[in-house]
């Protein structure tokens, strides 16, 4: 038998090789081979962009990738074999911000008030007077809106104070105009105890007329939400079930879960029973400038017994300034147009740099949303000073950053810095307008400039950012093909900024994986590597850029299990 002795071997040594990067063979990876998908085309994003045949799982992760006959080799009786017919896989989508309990809440309960399917004010304003039929007097009315609506709404503006009073006299009402700012009408003011001359309330920013009078326009109002408490069984349900299938059904495997506080509690009991589909990351926050974190951070911790491949408290999150889009990102030269202004900063240099210790010091990953420069800088340089808070870990990290802007030195500094960042590639084709309207056109040339994060040794990690204001965000071939596509709002936006099919694949995969520290277990299809893959339409390398807009998920597969199949067999045309 020296000639199986030998193959054995060499099977051994390259198992050895591939598994090396992450950690020693364990005993689940020399278990007995539960599940091999094989003829299938499987792009491993692992470190040279390997692609291969089939992939054998034993123990939920990932114990042989190879040719068909590499694999098939390890299958044992009880080993169940599934045909691919040659379709494409991928590693399982890692969606790297999120905040799904909201999103979830939004679609479940809010008026519909989003562009798409809401033009103007004047069919806001007739869903709100609807939802007062259904509603008891004295109840609150909260409305989903796209953000930046007064960029998209026919009549160029958001409803104001007086015209949601008319539609809903009894009932106090909120306007979402995105997640940063909202328009609220008299009984909802009343509702708030926002009275007059008040222009702040825990730190949300009242809007006030020449007399004192509140307009009704609120800016990062999230500490005063009036659902901000969602209740414990709805909760529940939504981490267990719904999320899990929603998320699935777009091929994700993992969310970074950006959390209120205040939903730990059911997290912590979820974390103790049956895994779901999904596994989670979470990052926690309360209001916008995290003055009201707790006093420490020992209470976030996950009971033990539970599992860190399914639920794992990883980071907390603050918001350096309010967004770009509602003309709230902290700019250091003013929005365009007369009423310019230089947007809204939540916290102090000082302040973020404490923070930032106190956190990277906690061994949590400090996320910092950041969409302005001017808040981009302050990141950097918070990043900087607390440097060695962070231990050399990755700690450290700038949500959406530079998407509308750069600052000149901003990617050599966060690649100095070694820092991780996620971005929206999707906002390209959303947002792309509203950049223009709120920056101008030559400052918005700099915007979503993915190229440059590449080509300066960035690996931006993708995730994305769906609270319920834009669902269709939630579809990774959205993100896939605006990357790589360039098409926005507005036609192909700044098309040297491109980046390849493959580097946004990485992005949604071993780049996401990264920026929130875990790549020794996700990401790529290697050995050692939780058993999480896509399988979708069409190989992905082979169609037009225009035609990725069109891939679908046919399955998801979580720790070696089928978690989602696509309705029917065909792959639908692109
Ligand atoms: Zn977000």
């Amino acid at each position: 038998m020296p000639m199986q002795h030998l193959r054995f071997l060499l099977a051994l040594s390259a198992f050895v090789v591939i598994g090396a990067a992450h950690r020693s063979l364990s005993a689940e990876e020399t278990a007995p081979v539960e599940v091999i998908y094989h003829h299938a085309h499987v792009l491993t994003m692992n470190r040279d962009n390997a692609v291969c045949e089939a992939v054998a799982v034993a123990g939920g992760r990932i114990v042989k990738v190879g040719t068909n006959v590499e694999v098939t080799r390890l299958a044992s009786a009880n080993t169940r074999m599934v045909d691919l017919g040659g379709k494409t896989v991928l590693p399982g989508f890692i969606d790297g911000h999120a905040h799904p309990s909201r999103a979830v809440r939004m679609t479940e309960k809010y008026v519909d008030g989003r562009f798409g399917t809401t033009p103007s004010v004047t069919a806001v304003l007739a869903k709100i007077s609807a939802r007062t039929a259904q509603t008891p007097p004295g109840q609150w009315i909260i409305v989903a809106g796209s953000s930046s609506s007064q960029t998209r709404f026919a009549e160029r503006r958001l409803p104001t104070r007086g015209e949601i009073d008319a539609a809903a006299p009894a009932n106090p009402v909120m306007f979402l105009n995105g997640a940063h700012e909202a328009v609220v009408n008299t009984a909802g003011l009343q509702s708030l105890s926002i009275t007059k001359g008040m222009h702040e309330l825990k730190g949300a920013r009242i809007g006030l007329d020449a007399q004192g009078e509140p307009t009704g326009v609120i800016q990062e109002g999230m500490v005063i939400f009036p659902d901000l408490r969602i209740p414990d069984q709805d909760l529940r349900r939504y981490y267990a079930k719904v999320i899990p299938e929603q998320w699935n059904a777009h091929g994700y495997t993992s969310v970074y879960a950006i959390t209120p506080l205040q939903e730990m509690g059911v997290l912590r009991e979820l974390a103790t029973q049956d895994a779901p589909t999904l596994r989670y990351t979470i990052a926690v926050f309360t209001d916008p400038g995290g003055k009201f974190l707790p006093p420490s951070f020992e209470g976030l911790s996950l009971p033990s017994g539970s599992d860190a491949n399914w639920y794992r408290v990883a980071g907390v999150k603050v918001w350096a300034d309010s967004d770009v889009p509602m003309r709230g990102g902290a700019v250091s030269e003013p929005y365009a147009g007369p009423n310019g202004g230089h947007g809204l900063l939540n916290l102090s240099q000082d302040e973020l740099d404490v923070l930032a210790s106190r956190v990277q010091g906690a061994g949590l990953q400090f996320l910092v949303h950041a969409t302005g420069d001017r808040a981009t800088a302050m990141a950097l340089t918070a990043f900087e000073r607390s440097r060695a808070t962070a231990g050399g870990k990755p700690l450290q990290r700038i949500e959406h950053f530079g998407e509308f802007m750069l600052g000149s030195d901003d990617l050599l500094r966060a690649q100095r810095l070694g820092i991780g960042v996620n971005v929206q590639p999707a906002w390209i084709a959303t947002l792309a307008n509203s950049t223009i309207e709120n920056l101008g056109a030559e400052r918005a040339r700099g915007a979503f400039r993915f190229r440059s994060m590449i080509d300066a040794g960035l690996e931006p990690g993708f995730g994305t950012d769906v609270t319920g204001i834009v669902l269709e965000t939630l579809d990774p071939f959205l993100h896939l093909w605006a990357a790589v596509a360039r098409t926005s709002d507005v036609g192909t936006f700044v098309p040297a900024q491109a980046v390849s099919v493959t580097e946004a694949l990485r992005m949604m995969t071993i780049w996401a994986a990264r920026a929130q520290g875990e790549e020794d277990s996700k990401g790529s299809i290697e050995v050692g590597k939780l058993a999480d893959m896509v399988v979708i339409s069409e190989d992905v390398t082979a169609i037009a850029p225009a035609a990725l807009r069109a891939l679908k998920v046919l399955k998801t597969i979580v720790g070696g299990r089928v978690v989602y199949e696509a309705g029917g067999q065909a792959a639908p045309a692109s």
